[in-house]
C-alpha cells in the first residue's frame, strides 16, 4: 500500500484530495456497505467516496457479520440486500418495500459469493438487483465486480432505481475526478496504451445474461 499522506476526510492522497468534489445526498434509509478486507486495502476503491457521499452511510470491513448487531433484532423485516437472487424484488416491489437498511456487498465476485456463504442470514433478506445499462467510467482499474461497475456506480444505479424523482448521479462527480487525477498521474499515453483498449473490450463483454449465468 502507498505510504503517501492521505486526507483524513476523503482518504485520497493530499495532492489529489477530493473533498471539494464530494456531494452529500440523503436517502430515506441507511446505506450499509459490507466490505471484504482485501477490497478495503485497494488504493482505488470507490467505497470511501460512496460512504461520504450518502448521509449516515456505514461501511463495515470484515468477513462475518452479526445481523442483530448490525441491523437490530428486526433485521429480517427492515433490510433490503442488493444482490441478484432467485426471488429478487422487481423495481416496483422494491420501491414499495418499507425498509430501513440497504445493504451493499463490496468485493470481487468470488469474495461476495464467499460473504454470502459465510453469512447465511443474507440469503434470508429480500433482495434487489442492479439494472446496469450504463457503461462504467472505471477506466483505470479492472472492475472487481461482475457487472463491470465500480462500487459507487453500482450504488448510484440502485439508488436511482429506488427513487423515481431523485437522481444520485451528482455523487459520481468525486469519483470521476478521482479517475481524472489517476489518468493524469499515469500520463495519457500510458493510459491509452494500457487501459483504453481493455476497457472497450470489457464494456462489450458486459451484459445481463453474463451476470445471471454466473450466479452461484
Ligand atoms: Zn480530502
Amino acid at each position: 500500500m502507498s505510504k503517501r499522506r492521505l486526507c483524513p476526510h476523503c482518504e485520497r492522497p493530499i495532492k489529489t484530495c477530493l473533498c471539494n468534489e464530494i456531494v452529500q445526498m440523503t436517502c430515506g434509509y441507511q446505506l450499509i456497505i459490507l466490505q471484504d478486507p482485501k477490497e478495503a486495502k485497494h488504493a482505488l476503491s470507490s467505497t470511501p467516496l460512496l460512504e461520504k457521499s450518502i448521509l449516515n452511510a456505514k461501511r463495515m470491513v470484515g468477513e462475518i457479520f452479526d445481523p442483530v448487531e448490525l441491523l437490530g433484532e428486526d433485521w429480517q423485516a427492515t433490510s433490503l440486500l442488493v444482490f441478484p437472487q432467485k426471488n429478487s424484488l422487481n423495481q416496483q416491489q422494491a420501491i414499495e418495500y418499507d425498509f430501513k437498511h440497504l445493504i451493499l456487498l463490496d468485493g470481487t465476485w468470488r469474495k461476495v459469493a464467499r460473504m454470502i456463504h459465510l453469512n447465511p442470514w443474507l440469503s434470508e433478506l429480500p433482495s434487489f438487483s442492479i439494472d446496469n445499462t450504463k457503461a462504467s467510467q472505471y477506466l483505470i482499474r479492472k472492475s472487481p465486480r461482475e457487472d463491470g461497475l465500480s462500487t459507487i456506480e453500482a450504488a448510484v444505479a440502485v439508488l436511482n432505481q429506488l427513487h423515481g424523482n431523485t437522481s444520485f448521479d451528482p455523487i459520481l462527480g468525486a469519483f470521476n475526478k478521482m479517475i481524472e487525477f489517476q489518468i493524469q498521474a499515469m500520463g495519457l499515453e500510458t493510459f491509452e496504451n494500457n487501459y483504453q483498449e481493455r476497457h472497450q473490450k470489457n464494456s462489450l463483454a458486459i451484459n445481463h445474461d453474463n451476470i445471471r449465468s454466473n450466479q452461484p
